[in-house]
């Protein structure tokens, strides 16, 4: 049987854009459906502005520390509609260099909705087309409540369109996200409240390290409600809002954000027609082909709730192109996935934590540098870094390795080289240090 296409991928964003394109480059003839701009949510409502309203965050900071550095700065004011114009234009050029990346593979191009309408088949706008193989690479979206006046809220799809910085906002939820944009208006000046229905903040991060933000988030001024789920909102003439809480708080803001988690792209998406299976949250059930319940279905990416990062989609993407399309089969390796949150200051984990290693392992030695990075101690700033590396105490490796502080992701992305690589802490320390830098506490830990 002929088809229209080799393959049809649902979904231009992380996970679908790199699959397309290497199937492409592999020979095979492509087509991707996207219903709203290409590049998905990294580049157009994720990893990309966020990062860059981070960046922008920061110079609060350095405005700040620059002066115990001899700058004299006056009249520094911050002006968001310049930043956000700014960081909108650069998502749009990112976007258009995603699309040609799919128009000089021959990838042909849908924008619109795209939904299965059998094992081969598929309803894109108003045309029905086949396809020897079905990618659906849909991602995810923030997760939504129907609490009342709930609706008042935003999500991190609209957050990067503010019209105006909030003068105070609420921010629901404990995750990276909400950690993420609570750092960033509150530097911004914004008066910040985090609302979280558990008494913890980051759960899977080391223990030591969520405490550690915490603390410091406090000490910038950041306000936690902790175990109080939002119960309602009420809205007032004036277009501020009050938020209650079910422990009778009542938190008065401009902005509110709901930050509570992401839920796979699987809502009339056409599954049953081809007797697609998903679990109990919605995402695709797949092997680790990526196949699904139908064998000429796949999924990959956020819509699958395996590890909802963008380099963990775009590698299940390339291993499914390069095992279907390019006789080169491969599979993914989900063991010690290094991750990070942009908070102020950063964090960054990779491997087990402290309590996971001590479960699994029994005997760990614990490593820790506790420090007042030199800059901060220059700057006046009362705000302590933490490394920590954990070693299972019979063989000497490396487990995990935790940080916060100035720089920590770009310094974990190397740390994460030697636990994935299973070398010892000898090994570690048998590398001599690079002085002055942050990173040489790395090799230093005794
Ligand atoms: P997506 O990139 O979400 O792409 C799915 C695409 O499918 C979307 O463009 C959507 O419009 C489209 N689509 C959905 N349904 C259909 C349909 N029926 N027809 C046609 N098109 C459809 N990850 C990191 O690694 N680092 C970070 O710092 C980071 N920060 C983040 C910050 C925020 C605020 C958010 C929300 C996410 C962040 N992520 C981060 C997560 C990261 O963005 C996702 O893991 C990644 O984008 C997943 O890629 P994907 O290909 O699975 O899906």
């Amino acid at each position: 049987m002929t088809y229209d296409y080799d393959l049809f991928v649902i979904g231009a964003g992380s996970g679908g854009v790199r699959a397309a394109r290497v199937a492409a480059a592999h020979g095979a003839k492509v087509a991707i459906a996207e219903e709203y701009r290409i590049g998905g949510t990294c580049v157009i409502r994720g990893c990309v502005p966020k990062k860059l309203l981070v960046y922008g965050a920061h110079f609060a900071e350095d405005l700040d520390d620059a002066k115990r550095f001899g700058w004299k700065i006056e009249g520094a004011s911050f002006d968001w509609p310049t930043l956000r114009d700014n960081v909108l234009a650069e998502v749009s050029r990112l976007s258009g260099l995603y699309t040609q990346t799919l128009e000089s593979h021959k990838v042909a191009t849908f924008d619109k909705r795209a939904t299965i309408a059998g094992p081969h088949q598929l309803t894109v706008g108003d045309r029905t087309i086949t396809a020897g193989k079905i990618l659906i690479a849909t991602g995810a979206r923030p997760r939504t409540t129907d609490r009342p006046g709930c609706e008042y809220g935003i999500t991190s799809n609209e957050v990067f369109h503010l019209d105006k910085l909030p003068k105070r906002i609420v921010i629901e939820g404990g995750g990276y996200i909400a950690n993420e944009f609570a750092g960033i208006f509150n530097e911004f000046g914004s008066q910040v409240t985090l609302i979280n229905r558990s008494d913890a903040i980051l759960r899977g991060y080391d223990e030591q390290i969520r405490d550690r933000l915490l603390q410091i988030s406090l000490t910038k001024g950041i306000r936690f409600l902790l175990n109080a789920p939002i119960d309602r909102v009420a809205k007032h003439g004036s277009g501020a809002l009050t938020v209650h809480t079910k422990n009778d708080d009542a938190v008065d803001c401009d902005a509110l954000l709901f930050a509570t988690g992401r839920a796979p792209n699987t809502q009339a998406l056409g599954l049953e027609t081809a007797g697609v299976a998903i679990d109990e949250h919605g995402a695709v059930k797949v092997d680790d082909d990526n196949r699904s319940s139908c064998s000429s279905i796949f999924a990959v990416g956020d819509v699958t709730n395996r590890v909802q990062l963008t380099p963990v989609a775009i590698r299940e993407g390339q291993a499914f192109a390069d095992t279907f399309f390019g006789d080169k089969p491969t599979k993914v390796d989900y063991d010690c996935i290094p991750s990070a949150v942009f908070s102020h200051p950063p964090l960054a984990g990779v491997g087990l934590t402290e309590a996971q290693a001590r479960n699994k392992y029994g005997a760990v030695r614990v490593y820790t540098s506790d420090f007042r990075p030199m800059k901060n101690v220059l700057a006046n700033r009362n705000e302590r870094a933490l490394y920590k590396l954990i070693v299972d105490a019979a063989s000497d490796r490396l487990v995990g390795a935790h940080m916060i502080g100035p720089d920590a992701p770009e310094i974990l992305q190397m740390v994460a080289v030697a636990v994935k690589a299973g070398l010892t802490k000898p090994q570690l320390d048998a590398c001599v240090a690079i002085h002055p830098t942050m990173a040489e506490e790395l090799v230093l830990m005794k």
